[in-house]
């Protein structure tokens, strides 16, 4: 595919064409919460809730989140000496989304090598360079045992207040559970993708059939099972499944594979890419794997994010692909042509060249050529998340399975019997609904917890005009408290496990410091922050992707984004910038910009 042969302003047109089909001035609003509209759709269908009697003790660190956050944050505390560690999830046990998650076809399009953390730690090899998602809870379990994190963990319980007690010095922190106890250190580890969201269409509450969320499935109802099993009680139901994302591209081919009639109803089509996946081979691996080896994994894969030439590509997967494209396109440029514009445009080619690929690898799996025009993504890829799966384009060639394309419309309603959708009556016994996580909106709402620092600030209150930390990981005024998060510091999204095993490598050297010293309180100083966030904000870069891209929760539904949304930016420096920053700051040992101090 070459650039010059391609109408550009033919494909831009096409582009803004559909971009406006699916615009609409609700952004965000149009979704609604699952756990709102429906309690009984929300609950944990994997773990049984038993009772316990309410926690009233101390911790040295309670750390909100037993997914990677908290599981890596734990780890490192315990390696660091810090024994009393509890984690707090309103899942049933360790995980995070990988707990949450566990519809049929799961796994992480990010090569397992440098997702799963702690493999050195651990000594795990990954079966495959793309695991399936009981692999990496399987992993979850496996660090938990390991460092021992379940001990003191209290799980199907929901944090609702965090308050700093000046005279104390420690935080105390309630639940839903009618636990009261106190912390020295606090951690928050929720995670991006955790409040499961709704279409917000009328009559969703009447349906009779069976329903619910990608990340609430019911195996009792489908039959199968997280680890493969085929889902067998689907051979006489007629399943509809709303949303066409990155869970839907894994879970269609297993529901068209085993449903009497699978119904996939879709409002903006994925660009699906070509997954190469293949087993890790045991002497390869033990060969690579020399002492350190996933930190040279790791940073080799943000070399390969960045903007230099890198010195080879260990990874290979589809983001680094992803980026090599573009770098390849932009270094073509002539010395004349290698300014803003002109790498804007090498961006835009490459870009263009790779969506006409994908599209045309449409035309050539699906048979019925109606059903292949509807399935092309007329937007560049990173508008909206890429998506790789050499199964769900050929699911759209078996007899049971029918695409229903709303035109950016979306399914207009819900009744006891089905699905409407342009107009007509779709009658189903099962609608699968598989439209996402809450993105938008702020910590405090997706979390359903507020912080109350020193003097009774809240963290909402601190943060009311855009984000506010110190290296995206502590904020003025909130001693002993960490935020184990992206922005304000790598905002990696295609690897957030770096992320997070870089935040808990500096929670874990700022905290032993602090305890080797008994200091009693640290907090960034005023000045540090605020030169923090005035660094955030000369990130030029836009933010994941352009309001003029298709709207999505990467775009804020292409609402575009205030100076609040900006200060949720990284590093000006891209990931490498950060972690290079970080890594100075971590190996200078003097913590600069942070504030020990004693108890009075
Ligand atoms: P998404 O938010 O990406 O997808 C939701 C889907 O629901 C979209 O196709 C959306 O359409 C559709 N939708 C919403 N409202 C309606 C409506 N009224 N009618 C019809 N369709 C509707 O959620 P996912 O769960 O798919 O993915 C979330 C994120 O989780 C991913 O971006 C990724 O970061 C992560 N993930 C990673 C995986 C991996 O590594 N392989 C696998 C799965 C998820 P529209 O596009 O028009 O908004």
């Amino acid at each position: 595919m070459n650039t010059a042969t391609l109408n550009k302003d033919a494909i831009k047109n096409k582009y803004a064409v559909e971009r406006a089909k699916r615009l609409r001035s609700d952004g965000n609003a149009q979704y609604q919460r699952l756990e709102d509209k429906f309690d009984d759709l929300a609950a944990d269908p994997y773990t049984p809730l038993k009772p316990r009697d309410p926690v009233k003790d101390h911790v040295t660190f309670a750390f909100v989140g037993a997914g990677f956050s908290g599981l890596v944050v734990g780890a490192r505390l315990k390696e660091a000496g810090i024994e009393d560690v509890r984690l707090i999830d309103k899942g049933g046990d360790v995980g995070g989304t990988w707990y949450w998650n566990r519809y049929p076809g799961l796994r992480c399009d990010t090569a397992a090598m440098i997702y799963l953390p702690l493999l050195e730690e651990t000594g795990y090899m990954p079966s495959e360079r793309y695991v399936k998602g009981s692999e990496i809870l399987a992993h979850c379990e496996r660090i938990a045992d390991q460092y021992n994190l379940r001990d003191k963990a209290l799980f199907h319980t929901e944090v609702t207040s965090l308050e700093w007690q000046e005279g104390s010095k420690v935080w105390r922190i309630t639940t839903t559970r009618g636990d009261d106890f106190t912390a020295n250190y606090i951690g928050m580890g929720t995670g991006p993708l955790h409040v499961a969201k709704l279409p917000g269409i009328p009559g969703i509450e009447t349906f009779k059939g069976k329903s619910f969320h990608t990340s609430r499935w019911d195996y009792s109802y489908t039959g199968g099972n997280k680890d493969g099993a085929p889902l067998d009680k689907l051979g006489d139901k007629r399943v509809a499944i709303i949303g066409t994302g990155a869970t839907a591209v894994q879970c269609v081919p297993e529901l068209a594979r085993s449903a009497r009639k699978l119904f996939v109803f879709q409002r903006t089509p994925s660009s699906v890419d070509e997954r190469v996946n293949h087993p890790i081979d045991p002497e390869w691996f033990a060969e690579i794997a020399t002492p350190g080896w996933q930190k040279r994994w790791l940073d080799n894969f943000v070399e390969n994010q960045g903007r230099g030439i890198p010195s080879e590509d260990l990874i290979d997967d589809g983001w680094t692909a992803i980026a090599r494209r573009i770098r390849e396109k932009v270094f073509a440029l002539p010395p004349e042509q290698l300014n803003p514009e002109g790498m804007k445009a090498a961006f835009e080619d490459a870009d263009l060249e790779k969506m006409e690929q994908i599209r045309a690898r449409v035309e050539s799996v699906v048979e019925d050529k109606e059903t292949a025009e509807k399935l092309k993504a007329w937007y560049g890829q990173l508008c909206k998340r890429p998506c790789f799966s050499n199964e769900y384009l050929p699911a759209f060639n078996l007899p049971n399975t029918t695409l229903v394309d709303t035109d950016g419309k979306g399914v207009e309603a819900v009744d006891e019997t089905g699905i409407i959708a342009n107009g007509k009556h779709y009658e189903v016994d099962c609608i699968v609904f598989a439209s996402g996580f809450e993105f938008g909106a702020n910590f405090q709402l997706k979390s359903g917890f507020d912080l109350k620092g020193r003097g009774g600030e809240m963290l909402s209150e601190h943060w009311e005009d855009g984000l506010r930390t110190f290296h995206g990981l502590q904020m003025r005024g909130f001693p002993n408290a960490f935020m184990v998060q992206m922005h304000q510091a790598a905002n990696i999204a295609s690897n957030i496990t770096h992320n997070i095993v870089d935040h808990a490598a500096t929670i874990a050297q700022i905290v032993s410091h602090a305890e080797a010293n008994a200091f009693a309180e640290v907090e960034p100083s005023a000045e540090a922050e605020a030169a923090w966030v005035e660094l955030i904000l000369t990130n030029t870069g836009s933010m994941i992707s352009s309001p003029d891209c298709t709207p999505g929760f990467w775009n804020n539904e292409g609402q575009g984004w205030d100076k609040k949304f900006k200060s949720a930016q990284g590093h000006p420096g891209g990931a490498g910038g950060f972690f290079s920053h970080i890594k100075n700051w971590r190996d200078a040992g003097n913590f600069e910009g942070l504030v020990f101090r004693n108890r009075e």
